[in-house]
């Protein structure tokens, strides 16, 4: 009889008869309770113009006055500012990050604008990558900056979506859920808000534009879902403003002609933006940006970095093996440049050993004219010196004859 290493109960206690579970229906608790001590990320980008109310909408969603500081409008580039608040709500802890877009649109030449936006999402995407390749991973630890969702908040100019509308979200459609909304929605009557949304839908449509859908496959949220996916985009009006009414506080919006309820599904789609997005499909958009659009990243990468992530090979398995690759490679051209390098020695030595010879021939050369002029040059001096001294000799003898 074996003694359990945690209490130091005897094992037959646990299991009274063959009819009791073994346990492993408790597994679901285990999990629940690990995700939960975790706490959920969720990473929201809020993208649209300046004072479209992208920080006001958040303040509602949350029911909370995160206090974003105004973003400075000189700057002519697009930034991206992150906003990291811990929230808890019962049990569960939500790491929520808000990522605003700071001077989107509001540049002259705005046909760049998205760029550094698809720059942020790949980075996100990039450092998850780094984490997942490294041999010693850590990602139960590893804090998930990854955009679940990119809320596009649209002007309520009662027209249509603009070209630089089309050109982002068709840079974003496959990175990232693309959730559009209808901003200051109060700004429009109700007719030109239908008109509006109908020409939104249109053109969307007509530029293939693929905006986040809610599943439909589970029973139990499928009817609603399609109604969302319908509805979609959401008109909303935030406010940090409350108010009393009926000895309720409600968030509003108080004009001199009356007072705009965000919560009120009669004054504006807020209340069906909160249900689908965080009440029925936060865990889809989490789930969606994991194996959808971070999956399509990294098979794009890897491939590029010659890395086919397949059954029959561990994507580990794969990166030690192209790393080794790459090792031999470097060792390789090493090899190469030393080769090169002993040849071009050799060839230079060669070189001045022939510059050597040639000066040293030429030295030989001189050395033999000049011994040749100074054999000539004495034979000379020689020969005047004789004729210099017969000269003299028959000049010392004419001048005796003459005395005598
Ligand atoms: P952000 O720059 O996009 O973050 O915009 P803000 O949230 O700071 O809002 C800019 C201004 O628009 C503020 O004066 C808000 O009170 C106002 N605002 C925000 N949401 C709404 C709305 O739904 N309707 C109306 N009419 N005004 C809004």
């Amino acid at each position: 009889e074996s003694k359990s290493a945690v209490n130091g109960n005897s094992v037959k206690e646990y299991i009274i008869s063959d009819k009791d579970p073994v346990g492993f229906d408790l597994l679901p608790d285990q999990l629940v309770n690990k995700c939960v001590e975790r706490g959920f990320p969720l990473n929201i980008l809020c993208l649209g113009e300046t004072g479209i109310g992208k920080s006001t909408l958040m303040d509602t969603l949350f029911r909370k006055n995160f206090d974003t500081k105004p973003a400075a409008h000189n700057d002519n580039e697009v930034t991206l500012k992150e906003h990291r608040h811990d929230m808890q709500e019962k049990q569960v802890r939500l790491k929520l990050t808000i990522i605003d877009t700071v001077n989107f649109s509001d540049q002259i030449d705005k046909s760049e604008s998205y760029k550094p936006i698809v720059k942020y999402i790949e980075d996100q995407f990039e450092s998850y990558l780094q984490e997942e390749l490294k041999v010693r991973r850590a990602l139960h630890a590893y804090h998930d900056t990854r955009v679940h969702v990119c809320l596009y908040f649209i002007p309520p100019t009662g027209l249509t979506l603009k070209e630089l509308d089309i050109a982002t979200m068709k840079a974003l459609e496959k990175r990232v859920n693309i959730i559009p909304i209808i901003a200051k929605a109060d700004s429009i009557t109700k007719p030109e808000l239908l008109q509006f949304k109908t020409n939104i839908i249109q053109k969307l449509k007509e530029h293939k534009v693929h905006i986040y859908q809610c599943p439909t496959d589970d029973p139990i949220v499928a009817k609603a879902n399609q109604k969302f996916n319908e509805d979609m985009p959401f008109a909303v009006v935030g406010s940090t403003e409350e108010i009393k009414q009926g000895g309720k506080t409600i968030r509003a919006r108080q004009y001199p002609w009356g007072i705009v309820q965000v919560e009120n599904e009669q004054h504006c789609d807020f209340v069906k933006l909160r249900e689908m997005f965080i009440r029925t499909n936060m865990e889809d958009l989490r789930e969606t940006t994991h194996s959808v659009h971070y999956e399509l990243y990294r098979k794009t990468k890897l491939s590029e970095m010659g890395l086919v992530d397949d059954d029959k090979k561990s994507l580990q398995e794969a990166y030690q093996e192209k790393k080794r690759e790459h090792k031999q490679n470097m060792e390789r051209a090493e090899e190469n440049v030393r080769e090169n390098f002993i040849r071009r020695v050799k060839v230079k030595e060669s070189e001045l050993k022939e510059k050597e010879k040639e000066l040293h021939d030429r030295y030989e050369e001189l050395k033999k004219q000049h011994s040749e002029e100074k054999r000539k040059l004495e034979e000379d001096r020689d020969r005047l010196k004789a004729e210099m001294e017969d000269f003299n000799k028959r000049k010392t003898l004419g001048s005796s004859k003459r005395k005598k």
